[in-house]
């Protein structure tokens, strides 16, 4: 029999946490009686440095009920490294961890299921893919698709429709804890690990209460580390998109030539002024593509670490 552990990252979840919980104690207590996992399995918070009152209702839920356990984090680190501070804990716990959102969007009652089904079956890894999106708003479902082809057209690694709903093994973990990099995209990074893996069918819902904790900020770093992180097409394309503008200079020079040896006289200023500031703008943005990952380079070599531990309550 598996013991399971779930990992639930939470910031600002005062309004479902309490609801969440009982919702996935009843679920645990149903699968414990099924013989499907074991009496000690687990249900862990990831506090990410909230600013209300999650890790007191943490705190609270946890001398309830020791199913539930805690870990606080120093500062708030954003959703992935808050996912990975709690499976790098939990993986010590048990024999495999199931990350979900706090909010239970996810359809916890007949994936987690299938999810320990599948684990039993041999599979490492077991990936929750959303079948209906019908709970996000129109503009999130489709920058959500524009976004999956973009990293498909940047040759980047990704399943469609998944976000953070996984099982993964302890051995699947042990070989995540080997990827030591800073800018994390759990999403493309652990299909990167290779072990055996499925899909189980997700038909997400809305948020039962409090609102997304995703700021469009977030969101946008979030899909710059999906591509970043993985790929350096888009330095190429900086390198064609020089390469047409020489083929031009090239027909200009032409052009100039032709018109020095026919003693015609070329009106120069709107042309001048227009190719100084499109060659311009087209440099800086050059310039920037490649800085960025110069940033991203920065950020990987200091090697800071992803998130600090204050406490676990166990
Ligand atoms: N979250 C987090 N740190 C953050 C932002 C979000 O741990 O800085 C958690 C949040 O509590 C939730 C999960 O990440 O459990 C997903 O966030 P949310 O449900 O707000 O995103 P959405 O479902 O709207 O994409
Ligand atoms: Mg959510």
């Amino acid at each position: 029999m598996i013991k399971l552990a779930t990992v639930s990252p939470c910031y600002n979840e005062e309004e479902v946490l309490e609801q969440s919980a009982d919702r996935l104690t009843a679920l645990f207590e149903d699968l414990i009686r099924q013989g499907k996992i074991a009496e000690d399995s687990l249900i862990v918070f990831v506090n990410d440095g909230s600013r209300d009152r999650t890790w007191e209702i943490i705190t609270r839920l946890h001398a309830r009920n020791p199913r539930i356990r805690g870990i606080n984090l120093a500062h708030n680190v954003g959703h992935q490294n808050a996912i990975m501070a709690g499976m790098m804990t939990a993986k010590d716990w048990a024999d495999a961890v199931i990350t979900l959102d706090a909010d239970l969007q996810d359809d916890y009652l007949t994936c987690i299921p299938q999810m320990v089904d599948d684990f039993m079956a041999g599979n490492d890894i077991v990936y929750g893919v959303k079948v209906s999106r019908k709970a996000d708003p129109l503009l999130k479902r489709m920058s959500a698709q524009a976004f999956y082809h973009l990293q498909e057209k940047m040759g980047v690694n990704s399943i469609f429709n998944h976000a953070d709903f996984r099982l993964l093994s302890r051995r699947a973990l042990e070989m995540l804890s080997g990827y030591k990099e800073r800018n994390l995209y759990l999403r493309s990074l652990i299909p990167l690990i290779g072990l055996r893996s499925t899909t189980v069918d997700d038909p997400i819902s809305e948020r039962e209460a409090g609102h997304s904790k995703y700021t469009l900020r977030k969101m946008l770093g979030l899909a710059l580390d999906g591509i970043t992180s993985f790929s350096v097409k888009p330095i190429y394309y900086v390198i064609y998109l020089g390469l047409v503008f020489l083929l031009i200079s090239l027909g200009i020079l032409a052009y100039v030539i032709h018109a020095f040896i026919s003693h015609t006289e070329v009106a120069g200023w709107a042309s001048l002024i227009l190719s100084v500031w499109l060659v311009g703008g087209m440099l800086m943005v050059s310039i920037g593509a490649v800085g960025l990952y110069i940033g991203k380079i920065y950020e990987e070599v200091k090697q800071r670490p992803l998130y600090n531990i204050s406490e676990i309550l166990k």
